[in-house]
């Protein structure tokens, strides 16, 4: 059985005044029944970190473990501010990094040797949805940026691109196509590891139409942008989540 899991993903955005809303989460949330985790900006890592029953995550690591890399994150330096996972081939890091399927795999790479949960993206484009590659897309992005030594822990997050934080969100049918698609190819290559995988669905998820995503099969939870910056909106999402 798999856990659900409710991710936040506050992107650039949070200062020190933010540390409240995770201890204001723990406090509404004290023993959900579902996973509960917050992926704060690099800099607020470590003040976020021991307010259980909130997980904090990174939102990026470099696939090296230390060296000359200036400005960037290592997965060690994740796990020893207190996170416990990582998102990683976010769509903006994508976009405007220019990173790869096989940088996000060597990236996973290096969260797992960390022991740092990898969160790991993938979401087709619109013109990509228009010209009905949605599932080749997602097929190549699963195949080329999980790596071959991931278990049953990682975390698969489908965001298509044109959903992200524009009020956009697919139907049912187009997310349970995806999701469905996305346990097959996880089956055919890890086996039960590949059936433990939790999938988070993620783009313009609102308290307002989490239940209905959270009742799609093979939907695991969410990955939540703009609404998991307020108590006020990620609480009502965990709450839908458990009662899914
Ligand atoms: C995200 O970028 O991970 C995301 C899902 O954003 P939003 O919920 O704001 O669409």
């Amino acid at each position: 059985m798999r856990r659900k899991l409710a991710a936040g993903n506050w992107k650039m955005n949070g200062t020190k005044a933010n540390i409240a809303v995770i201890r204001d989460l723990a406090q509404a949330h004290p023993s959900p029944m579902v996973d509960v985790l917050i992926c704060p900006p690099a800099t607020l890592v470590a003040a976020c970190a021991g307010h259980a029953p909130v997980a904090i995550g990174g939102q990026d690591c470099h696939a090296a473990a230390k060296g000359a890399h200036t400005g960037d994150i290592s997965a060690p330096m994740l796990a020893d501010a207190g996170a416990t996972h990582v998102i990683l081939g976010h769509s903006e890091r994508r976009v405007d990094h220019g990173e790869t399927d096989e940088l996000v795999a060597a990236k996973a790479e290096a969260a797992m040797a960390a022991r740092l949960v990898p969160v790991v993206c993938c979401g087709e484009s619109l013109d990509e949805r228009e010209e009905g590659m949605t599932l080749d897309v997602i097929g190549a992005q699963l195949a080329g940026s999980i790596p071959n030594g991931a278990d049953g822990s990682l975390i698969v997050a489908y965001e298509p691109i044109w959903a992200i934080g524009t009020g956009k969100v697919p139907t049912l049918e187009q997310i349970a196509e995806v999701h469905d698609f996305m346990r097959r190819v996880l089956v055919d290559r890890f086996g039960a590891a590949g059936d433990e995988m939790r999938l988070l669905y993620g783009g313009s998820v609102k308290s307002g139409n989490a239940a209905e995503i959270f009742a799609v099969g093979n939907v695991d939870g969410a990955l939540v942008g703009g609404a998991s910056l307020q108590v006020a909106d990620f609480s009502p999402i965990i709450t839908a989540l458990e009662a899914s």
